[in-house]
């Protein structure tokens, strides 16, 4: 693996860890770093596992023992001697997973400490090194003396206001998505959306800050071909408090044809006289009424365009991820191609290591000691990344905690 990069992303612990996201992936990925012996500082936006308490009593996809870990397990067991795992079949839903597993994880002398919550990350830089590579000499650039250098992260803490910390390492795992896509054609904004969006309708039915007040007896619209906007408009039919539903459904991306055109057969076989699918290209403009509703008006395929009324609009378009640290390389098309040629020479040199190299090509980034490690939705996938993030930085393509922490549980003497 070494051999592959430019530089070598071996750390020695004890090194400091910035993790970025204290959502399950940023609670797992600070815990494995600890068993290691790094230090951690873990920033969050918000409060730990919000995402998860904001999917509420909806079920996970999949059972606590894929949700849960032999590391997470022992830190709750060491915390609390009287804790008991829960039954691996049983399938949580996103409240109890975050109130009986995140939260009590990250209230743990483990992680305590270095949980800084309502602190987003608004910017990261390295401290010393500012030079970009030169298109076409990146074998030029001195990329150990910049993987050496520390990350600089400018935190904005609700409680300590602006300030800076330092790190040798970061592992972002701020989620999915934070923003979303436009409401317009082709995921562009729609004339008048900038500032519409500030009255958009964030919470929906089955929501935990869902309020009734917002919806009961309105005309919702809203808008998007994402798996997300069929599950929202599953729940909303359900719940039928409203006056008028519109669902906006703009073309699909092809990975997602095949959900959508059944989601949408489902759909479009509902009775309910109160619910209209229109296809659209996306929405042109949203003018404010006198009322406190919306004129929004829809571009159709043909270049025609259909106007409707709403009071309230909701946006289920895909998520869009945040840029962050316009100097760091992370995201830099050309310091990216040339990641991957070195790592596509690995490949050829080490056929062996094909499994590894496809999870550690995963969190990779062009930006020394910046991982990047996202779930899209595959726990399995999640911590098999993580796992090969350790490994990078450990220098040991086989290390893996999860299996020496089995062998250590299946040779504990019982204390039954
Ligand atoms: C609308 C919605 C849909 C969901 N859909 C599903 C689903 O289909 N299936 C499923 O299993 N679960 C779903 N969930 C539950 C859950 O959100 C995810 O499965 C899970 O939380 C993903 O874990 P994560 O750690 O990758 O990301 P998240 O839980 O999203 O954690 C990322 C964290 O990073 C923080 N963050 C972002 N930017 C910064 C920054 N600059 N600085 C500091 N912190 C930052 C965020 O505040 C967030 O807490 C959904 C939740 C919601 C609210």
């Amino acid at each position: 693996m070494i051999d592959a990069l430019a530089w070598d992303p071996e750390m020695e612990s004890p090194a400091t860890i910035a993790i970025l996201g204290a959502g399950p992936l940023g609670i797992e990925t600070a815990l494995y770093a600890r068993f290691l012996g790094y230090h951690v500082s873990i920033f969050e936006t918000r409060r730990v596992a919000h995402r998860m308490l904001d999917w509420n009593l909806r079920p996970l996809e999949e059972p606590a023992s894929n949700v849960t870990t032999s590391l997470g397990l022992a830190a709750l067991q060491a915390q609390d001697p009287t804790y008991r795992p829960p039954d691996p079949s049983r399938v949580f839903n996103g409240k109890q997973y975050a109130e009986e597993y995140l939260l009590p994880l990250a209230k743990t002398d483990l992680l305590f400490d270095d949980i800084h919550f309502l602190s987003p990350v608004i910017d990261i830089s390295r401290f010393r090194v500012g030079t970009q590579p030169l298109a076409g000499r990146f074998d030029e650039y001195p990329w150990q003396e910049r993987c050496n250098d520390e990350f600089r992260i400018l935190v904005d803490g609700r409680h300590r206001g602006t300030w800076v910390s330092r790190a040798d390492c970061i592992i972002d795992c701020r989620g999915d998505g934070t923003h979303r896509l436009g409401l317009g054609p082709a995921g562009g904004l729609a004339i008048g959306e900038l500032d519409a969006c500030k009255a958009f309708l964030e919470h929906l039915p089955d929501d935990r800050k869902f309020d009734p007040k917002t919806y009961d007896a309105q005309a919702i619209l809203i808008v998007g071909a994402t798996q997300d906007a069929c599950r929202t408009l599953r729940e909303c039919l359900a719940y039928a408090r409203h006056e008028r539903l519109v669902w906006v459904l703009p073309p699909a991306q092809s990975d997602e044809a095949e959900f959508l055109a059944d989601a949408r057969l489902e759909l479009s076989q509902q009775t309910s006289p109160s619910f209209v699918m229109i296809e659209s290209l996306g929405v042109e403009s949203i003018s404010p009424q006198e009322n406190g509703g919306w004129q929004v008006r829809l571009l159709k395929e043909d270049d025609s365009s259909v106007e409707l009324q709403v009071d309230r609009i909701a946006s289920r378009t895909d998520p869009l991820e945040t840029l962050l640290g316009p100097t760091l390389l992370a995201y830099n098309p050309q310091a990216s191609s040339f990641l991957e040629s070195g790592l596509q020479q690995y490949a050829r040199a080490n056929p062996s290591q094909e499994k590894y190299l496809r999870s550690a090509r995963e969190v990779l980034t062009p930006e020394p000691g910046y991982f990047r490690l996202r779930a899209e939705r595959r726990w399995d996938v999640a911590f098999e990344r993580l796992r090969s993030i350790f490994a990078i930085l450990g220098g040991r393509s086989d290390l893996d905690l999860y299996e020496i922490m089995r062998k250590q549980q299946s040779t504990a003497p019982d204390e039954a």
